[in-house]
């Protein structure tokens, strides 16, 4: 067996007037892929967000031109149908173009409605996974997604909207009553609603939850709280984006678990 380090440049060719859609992951640099990494180190153009660390940026190609199209303190600057059409319009112009999203492209990324607006340019696009942070996340919490003894289900949920509200497309009463653990994106801003949802729902007040504030960051925050006391806490302790709230008996296994402070 070799034991050698792949040539990231054979992964795939990034081609002029195409565009891929990457993942980079939670923000560990260690947790971006090698396919992510062949694409920036091939890319004339990289369109980022705000949460892609420099460190990723700075691996891409010297001459790329490095594009923030990314959302700061909830203000979307600029619109998501100006940042396709940005895409287009680069692809259009035989560049070769990366778009660099957090966690994985096609969880709460809009990664599909952008190759939607590339597919109907007649730009030719691909995927690349990134590690979401409802996955890799929880994994430096010491929290495990599914675990035989607690849930063998578990939900990813938006808390916020594109107008910015609480999705008034989640049954946020069924999924507390049917769904044995949570995790919940975006969920800050309308915490206050959400966790009175999951209450009105059944959700016990005394059910374990973790906040996860730059999961896999060097500053990452949790706060170990309970249904009933999450919004107090969070707004003692100054949590705040970019957060996961996990709610189940899955998160009581971080006491063992949480290998970060071992
Ligand atoms: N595509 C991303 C999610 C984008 S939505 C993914 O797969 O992870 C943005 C939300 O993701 C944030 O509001 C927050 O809820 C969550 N998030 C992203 N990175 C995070 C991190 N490092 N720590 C905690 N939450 C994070």
């Amino acid at each position: 067996m070799s034991n050698s380090l792949p040539n990231v440049a054979s992964l795939g060719e990034l081609k002029p007037g195409h565009v891929w859609l990457v993942g980079a992951g939670p923000g560990d640099p260690g947790l971006f892929t090698l396919l992510g990494l062949s694409a920036i180190q091939q890319a004339d153009v990289v369109v980022h967000d705000a949460l892609i660390g420099q460190d990723i940026l700075d691996w891409a190609n010297g001459d790329a031109e490095l594009v923030f199209a990314g959302k700061r303190g909830g203000v979307s600057s600029p619109k998501q149908v100006d940042i396709s059409s940005r895409l287009v319009a680069l692809a259009k112009q035989g560049k070769r173009v990366v778009r660099l999203k957090g966690g994985d492209p096609l969880v709460f990324g809009r990664g599909g409605e952008e190759a939607l607006a590339l597919l109907d340019a007649g730009v030719p696009f691909r995927f690349v996974p990134g590690v979401s942070s409802g996955i890799g996340g929880l994994a430096y919490a010491g929290i495990p997604l599914t675990h035989r003894s607690t849930n063998s289900a578990v939900t990813f949920i938006t808390g916020h909207s594109v107008t910015g509200d609480v999705p008034d497309n989640v049954d946020w009463t069924g999924l507390a009553k049917s769904s044995p653990a949570l995790v919940i994106f975006m969920a800050i801003k309308h915490l206050d609603r959400i966790m009175q949802s999951l209450i009105a729902g059944g959700r016990p007040i005394d059910e374990p939850v973790a906040v996860v504030q730059n999961a896999t960051l060097p500053n990452m925050r949790i706060l170990d709280t309970t249904v009933g006391r999450t919004v107090e806490d969070v707004s003692a302790h100054k949590f705040g984006s970019p957060a996961l709230i996990v709610v189940g008996a899955n998160v009581g296994l971080r006491e063992q678990l949480n290998w970060l402070e071992v």
